[in-house]
């Protein structure tokens, strides 16, 4: 899967790549994403979320942090917003292993049924709890 970084500044839509590629190479040092043409406008991905009840949400990812991860295993948070240009309010935790360079796959997961989106209050909370 290829993401689609859409920049607030210059309008432009340019490949973000794959999750690797993405992680890598097209954010800012604040993990806002950069737009792949103007290098300097923070941008977007539009995404459509499929809930347990069948309806649909749509969110905004405007950046993403990688969290932990060993070897090959490398979980992330994508920061979410309710627009391009909102501040993010959630994160959206998934994962992936890279194994192209022992000639396996790129594996992108999610966990079953979906990755759950927190909001910054609920992770917040979460982690006052557990420190
Ligand atoms: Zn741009």
């Amino acid at each position: 899967m290829s993401y689609k970084i859409k920049c607030n500044d210059c309008g432009e839509t340019t490949n973000g790549g794959n999750i690797v590629t993405l992680l890598n190479k097209h954010r800012h040092p604040d993990w806002l994403f950069k737009c792949g043409k103007c290098n300097v406008g923070k941008g977007c991905i539009k995404k459509t979320l499929n809930e347990q009840e069948g309806t649909k949400i749509t969110v905004y990812l405007v950046g993403i942090l990688k969290v932990g991860g060993h070897g090959n295993f490398q979980p992330y948070a994508f920061l979410c917003a309710k627009s391009c240009t909102a501040e993010p309010h959630a994160v959206l935790f998934g994962y992936y292993k890279d194994l192209r360079t022992k000639g396996g796959k790129l594996k992108h997961g999610h966990g079953p049924g979906g990755a759950p989106m927190i909001s910054f209050a609920s992770l917040k909370r979460l982690v006052d709890e557990i420190s």
